[in-house]
């Protein structure tokens, strides 16, 4: 299997059909194929050789889409690069993938000089933006004009097919290799365990395409056919707009996002009811912000995906049948059909059902490795199960229920005490807006339990009146000992909640002994 076998498939099946949707940029599966196999001749041309890397740095676009087909038909590497990442941290990560050609547009073409700096490796770079072509730059559709199509490599299975970069939540991203397989199981996998994705429906692309939550959305919408709509970045209003305008059926948000769009003043005014589907993970959603959801949303079905890069990136599903189940309100689903799924001790024993434990999970969905960092690989994936790093437990029908990432558990006067819960529970007092729950050096408890909270507009509240809040719902000693109000949570460029970030000013997550 290799993931250009699914623009072989639209191009015979759909060929006038829209592939992708860019503003007012409509192009077919027809022209996706001439062009997929120009930029691929382009590539070859340039030096791209079998298993060399080639990075792009750019918001999302239909170029974004031709790029994720045209690297693995010119049998190279896709290596696509965080947006939010300094230009010494893209040039780390551009030397670090031994990526010689560059793909760039016109968000971060100001950036090129200092990254060509720190980046000796680099050699080449292609403008894939609309304005004026950068210094020493290859535009993209003078390239594609000048070369003629070339024969698919088609090369797949385990072969890599590209080196995908964590999250960076908990610290420096680390480049996962996945191959084409692991890719496409999990894809197959997550669109055969249900309504997950229907034949010929539009997949909207809010969600930044350089994280493998949308890369994967995308691979499952290209298995089962239908059109990519795509927005340069998420904005509530460019969301709800497009959504309404362009008749897309699916989307893929992260929690924060789903907060920013239901809550929006300016996103309000737009039709939503054909939105069949929302596709939620990456990170914890309160019950607040999945009921302001499906209020705003009462014709969509909910499926929320528990994984991470490393398991290319689904290992559970909760599908939309689950969110009615009153009990299952708090889950991340059942382990998906191509996964296994376990909770075990530190000593890689498997846990009674209820008991907290790491979450594990082995299958064809299990990374290739992490990118030269064999030790790191070795201690993530012990005897083919991925070691997630992430709290949860299991009751007896094989749910999962996540509680928290190991890393921003607290320990507080002897208790554990997960943040996700705390903050599930903060969230339904009406003044919140979001927050993030972390744990601060205190003299008495060791770690106290600290709140940060974004207010709603207008609302006010004290940080007394929200720990007694949390009290009515949960025990006590869970319950913020004190809180700060803050205009924005730090997000990374996947829009997850920093919360070393937040911790920093109190204490390093060194001090803390958990980096
Ligand atoms: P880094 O590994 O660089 O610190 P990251 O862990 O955020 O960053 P990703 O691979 O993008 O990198 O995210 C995977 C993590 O996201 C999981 O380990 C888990 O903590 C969290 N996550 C993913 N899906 C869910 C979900 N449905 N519910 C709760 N947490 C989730
Ligand atoms: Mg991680």
């Amino acid at each position: 299997m290799y993931l250009t076998q699914s623009l072989h498939r639209a191009a015979q099946q759909t060929p006038d059909a829209a592939a992708t949707i860019f503003g007012d940029r409509v192009r077919t599966w027809s022209e996706c194929l001439d062009r997929v196999a120009r930029l691929a001749a382009a590539l070859r041309s340039l030096g791209v050789g079998p298993g060399d890397r080639v990075a792009i740095l750019a918001l999302n676009s239909d170029r974004y889409h031709e790029y994720l087909f045209a690297v693995p038909w010119a049998d190279g590497v896709l290596t696509p690069a965080n947006i939010r990442w300094s230009p010494a941290e893209i040039a780390f990560s551009l030397q670090d993938a031994g990526a010689r050609v560059l793909l760039v547009d016109d968000a971060f073409a100001p950036a090129l000089p200092a990254i060509r700096a720190a980046a000796p490796v680099l050699d080449t770079v292609v403008f894939c933006g609309d304005g004026a072509v950068p210094e020493g730059a290859l535009a993209y559709e003078d390239l594609l004009a000048a070369h003629d199509p070339v024969p698919d490599a088609r090369r797949g299975g385990d072969a890599p097919a590209g080196i995908w970069y964590t999250g960076g939540t908990t610290g420096t991203p680390k480049g996962v290799v996945l191959s084409h397989t692991n890719l496409l199981m999990s894809a197959l996998g997550s669109a055969a365990s249900g309504e997950f994705m229907t034949p010929g429906g539009r997949l909207l692309h809010a969600a930044p395409m350089f994280h493998l939550a949308d890369g994967a959305a995308w691979v499952a919408r290209n298995a089962v056919g239908g059109t990519h709509v795509i927005v340069a970045m998420f904005t509530p209003r460019g969301v709800a707009e497009a959504i309404a305008t362009h008749g897309v059926t699916d989307v893929l948000l992260v929690p924060t996002m789903i907060q920013m769009l239901v809550d929006a003043p300016d996103a309000a005014e737009f039709d939503l009811t054909g939105l069949r589907h929302l596709i939620y993970g990456a990170s914890p959603i309160s019950d607040a912000v999945l009921e302001r959801a499906a209020k705003r949303l009462p014709t969509t079905e909910f499926t929320q995906a528990y994984g991470m890069t490393e398991l290319s990136p689904v290992a559970t599903l909760l599908l939309p049948a689950d969110h009615r189940v009153d009990r299952l309100r708090r889950a991340a689903g059942r382990a998906a059909p191509h996964a296994e799924v376990r909770i075990v001790d530190a000593e890689d024993t498997e846990v009674p059902r209820g008991t907290v434990g790491e979450i594990v999970s082995r299958g064809g969905h299990v990374m290739l490795g992490y990118w030269n960092r064999p030790a790191e690989t070795a201690q993530a994936v012990r005897d083919g199960w991925m070691h997630t790093g992430d709290g949860g437990y299991m009751d007896d029908e094989g749910y999962v229920f996540v509680v928290d990432r190991i890393k921003d558990m607290i320990v507080s006067g002897g208790e554990n005490v997960y943040s996700a819960e705390v903050e599930n529970a903060l969230a339904k007092h009406p003044a919140v807006a979001s927050c993030a729950v972390i744990g601060v050096p205190d003299p008495e408890w060791g770690e106290r339990v600290h709140a940060v909270v974004v207010l709603a507009p207008g609302a006010e509240a004290t940080p007394e009146e929200l720990r007694e809040h949390t009290k009515t719902l949960i025990a006590g000693y869970k319950a913020p000992r004190s809180a700060e109000f803050v205009d924005a949570l730090p997000l990374s460029g996947a829009g997850k909640i920093l919360k070393r970030e937040l911790r920093a000013k109190y204490w390093s997550d060194a001090d803390r002994g958990v980096s």
